[in-house]
């Protein structure tokens, strides 16, 4: 089936009355485009659970802060529209502005306690404006699941948290981060690595799958997993935002492995922010 796309909050609901009359599972994977294989395996994992899979392209103003990429964020809808072609895509959602934002919208949505700290310390507004753009998708697709990657931890688990408290209904499904072969995370952000960056930017995973391994290896202490991360991280960023292992349910800060739990960090390559995590058992 070609892949049919729609500019419009009209043309969507035309393109998918059928499909709603019709009783057909529909699944939505969000994105901001400039896809790459992450993105393409959370639409093949959509299309293995549902028959009808909507993507979305908008790269929303509103969850990035001023000294922020929003003008410079790559953008390339022709080679997006042709990839989820090839992942088998049915729907391409690429909105404008006015169509998310028409004049008079005056709502924001705010999830608490798990968007304060982490990322949420470092980027204000920015959690409200996901959970906001991401509510107003949901409310034009109305799909049965949505799918996120894990790569973005955090508002994996703070859009869980709003479709719960909000009773949307609809089934939140995280999926395992795609990566590099050296282990770099998939990121439309890692076109601005020049190669000697790229380099170095391997170093988050490295540091990462060191806490990984030796909690596996039965290490418990908060304390001395951060350490082994950070010998690897700390030489090859310029700035380290955060490290941190958090329960990876609640967010909330750990003093021992007791619970599963998550390493997660945000650094600083030259310009660009990278950010990573991982499960510890
Ligand atoms: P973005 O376009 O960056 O807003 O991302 C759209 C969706 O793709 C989000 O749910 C991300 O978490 C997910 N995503 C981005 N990079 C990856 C990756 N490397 N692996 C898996 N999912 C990803």
């Amino acid at each position: 089936m070609p892949l049919a796309i729609v500019n419009s909050a009209a043309a969507l609901e035309e393109a998918l009355r059928t499909v709603r009359t019709s009783g057909e599972k529909i699944a939505f994977v969000p994105t901001m485009g400039a896809l790459h294989e992450g993105h393409l395996t959370l639409v093949r994992e959509a299309r293995r659970l549902a028959p009808f899979v909507v993507v979305s392209i908008f790269v929303n103003p509103t969850q990035f802060g001023p000294q922020e990429d929003f003008s410079r964020y790559p953008r390339d809808l022709p080679g997006d529209a042709a990839k989820l072609q090839s992942a088998e895509a049915n729907l391409l959602f690429a909105p404008s502005q006015e169509d998310i934002y028409p004049p008079g919208f005056q709502t924001t949505v705010e999830v608490g306690e798990v968007t304060d700290g982490l990322c949420g310390a470092y980027r204000p507004g920015h959690f409200r404006g996901v959970t906001t753009v991401v509510a107003r998708l949901f409310g034009l697709v109305k799909p049965h699941l949505a799918l996120f990657g894990e790569k973005d931890y955090q508002q994996l688990v703070a859009i869980k948290t709003m479709t719960r408290d909000l009773a949307l209904g609809i089934e939140i499904v995280g999926v395992p981060t795609v990566r590099e072969p050296d282990g770099l995370a998939l990121s439309s952000r890692n076109v601005y690595l020049s190669p000697e960056e790229r380099t170095r930017a391997c170093a988050l995973f490295r540091g990462l799958s060191r806490a990984q391994n030796a909690a596996r290896e039965g290490e418990k202490d908060v304390a001395r997993l951060l350490d082994l991360a950070r010998q690897e991280i700390v030489p090859a960023v310029d700035t380290l935002q955060y490290l941190e292992i958090r329960d990876a349910e609640t967010l909330r800060p750990l003093s021992t492995l007791s619970a599963p739990a998550r390493i997660l960090c945000a650094a600083f390559i030259g310009k660009t922010r990278l950010i990573d995590n991982l499960p510890l058992a």
